[in-house]
């Protein structure tokens, strides 16, 4: 007999992907909702908010200017174009 031995996750754990599910959810809907990440992106002229740079998508992300862990929602208002390097440098900040 196969014996499969696996860690159970703690119940914070699971509650945290849950929330992290929720959130990615309603990110997805809020985005298409607010015509999809294209009309995003042409808001911030295809450009990185921070820094200005511009590049094709693949460069481009999505980020949350009030971030979720500090109560931010995907709605359009709080949503903005970064590029890869930037988003990656505010992370979690809050700039306003
Ligand atoms: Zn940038």
């Amino acid at each position: 007999m196969v014996k499969f031995h696996y860690e159970r996750p703690s119940l914070n754990r699971k509650n945290e992907l849950i929330s992290f599910l929720d959130e990615f959810v309603k990110y997805k809907s809020a985005i298409n909702g607010s015509g999809g990440m294209d009309k995003i992106y042409a808001r911030d002229h295809y450009g990185c908010r921070i820094c200005g740079r511009s590049g094709n998508q693949d460069f481009l992300e999505i980020d949350h200017i009030k971030p979720i862990s500090k109560g931010g929602k995907s709605t359009y208002d709080n949503l903005q174009t970064l590029c890869r390097r930037c988003n990656k440098e505010k992370g979690d900040t809050y700039y306003n």
